[in-house]
């Protein structure tokens, strides 16, 4: 008799229960395009050439070693993802009240902030987008803050609720904190634009909300690193506080090596110097000091001017192609004559479409079609090729007719 007989099986994660139905299915034609990796047209992952230059010149360097890293991280790490968050030469960093901390990736980055925030923030309201990514509730439930929803996607449109988030946000109590993600949006799709930003920025400043960016695909929705920052930008230049959770996962192929960073804009440096070390209170009795490796290939690569430059055409390469087979989908859907309009899949942002198919049609696809998708009907575009955006375009014509 078990000591554990009593525990129950936790609720099924929607996301991990489209994985495994995947894998169970035997068909050679089965495609899975519920995940938020990146694939090549052969639909393989990719190591970027620039890190595995990166891990040659690391694996070469015999005068490192497999210390501890200090609490807080790798130095380097820190400054340079604080400088492609900002920008080359930004006043807020000048000033040195920015507070960096690498972190296990942009999940551990949220969690740690979450954690901060929940012992050091008067507000415990959290706001996130209604959807977001699933992980988002979870991980701000946990770190004891109470989360709720603003309005974000209209279906009807298949584009943002602007009128809608204003409302919310403006009806959210003082000190609130706000979780926006900077670009190319999970599970949407869709961004603000800048002057929709603008109007963001000011009613989160003029409510005192406190802004908490998210900002997993930094790159992946323009193919520019510095426009993708544009909207932290812009809360960063008016003088205000903020934190972002920035991830390389995606930008740098690096998913599995959980490499990450939590920054906090200050006011000032006194204030930067207070929260940082109440940040590393928040880090110690969770896992002590994150891992190297990660770490040592971004800052590599982010420290050499031409392995920068490399990373940004690889990364360049990477945007292409799922703008290509976005424009693929779409042409292929209205070539089958597929009833409504279609657009929103070549007008959405980043490695994902909200196709706007119901569970139902999901669940007709996976079990007619071998193609599965999350169950709200998010697809990965970076999960399609050329070969297989017929079979999806097959699929949705059926679905829907
Ligand atoms: N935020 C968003 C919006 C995401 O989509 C993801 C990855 N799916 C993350 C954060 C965290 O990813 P990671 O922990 O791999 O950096």
């Amino acid at each position: 008799n078990s000591i554990f007989s009593s525990v129950l099986p936790a609720p099924e994660d929607p996301i991990l229960s489209v994985y495994f139905a995947s894998r169970d299915d035997p068909s050679p034609h089965k495609l899975n395009l519920s995940g938020g990796t990146y694939r090549t047209e052969e639909g393989k992952p990719l190591v970027l050439e620039v890190v595995r230059r990166a891990e040659k010149q690391l694996a070469n360097d015999i005068s490192r070693d497999k210390e501890y890293l200090p609490l807080d991280g790798l130095a380097d790490f820190n400054k340079l993802s604080a400088k492609l968050l900002l920008g080359d030469d930004s006043p807020a960093v000048k000033e040195k009240r920015v507070v960096t901390i690498q972190c296990l990736s942009g999940t551990g980055a949220l969690r740690v902030g979450a954690e901060f925030l929940a012992k050091n923030h008067q507000q415990s309201v959290i706001y996130v987008s209604n959807p977001t990514w699933n992980n988002h509730p979870n991980i701000f439930n946990l770190a004891g803050l109470s989360v709720e929803y603003f309005r974000y996607y209209d279906p009807k449109t298949r584009g943002l609720d602007f009128k809608g988030l204003l409302e919310d946000l403006g009806a959210a109590p003082s000190g609130a904190i706000v979780v926006l993600q900077a670009c190319a949006h999970n599970p949407t799709g869709v961004d603000p634009t800048l002057e929709q930003w603008e109007h963001i920025r000011q009613v989160v400043r003029s409510k005192r909300l406190l802004p908490f960016f998210d900002i997993a695909y930094q790159g992946f929705a323009s193919g520019s690193l510095d426009k993708d920052a544009q909207a932290i930008r812009m809360f960063v230049d008016d003088g205000g506080e903020c934190l972002i959770a920035q991830s390389f996962a995606k930008n740098m192929g690096l998913y599995g090596e959980r490499i990450g960073a939590l920054t906090i804009v200050c006011e000032s440096e006194e204030v930067a110097k207070k929260v940082q070390s109440q940040v590393l209170v928040v880090v110690r009795p969770m896992y002590l000091s994150p891992p190297i490796h990660g770490a040592s290939i971004v800052t590599t690569i982010l420290k050499n001017s031409e392995m920068y430059k490399d990373w940004t055409i690889e990364l360049k390469g990477m945007v292409n192609r799922i703008l290509s087979t976005r424009q693929q989908l779409y042409e292929a859907i209205q070539a089958r004559g597929t009833p409504g309009d279609w657009s929103h899949v070549i007008k959405q942002i980043g490695m994902f479409s909200f196709t706007g198919l119901n569970e139902k049609q999901v669940r007709l696809i996976a079990k007619e079609f071998h193609i599965y998708m999350t169950f709200n009907g998010r697809i990965s575009i970076a999960g399609l090729s050329s070969k297989t955006v017929p079979q999806l375009a097959d699929a949705i014509h059926a679905a829907v007719t």
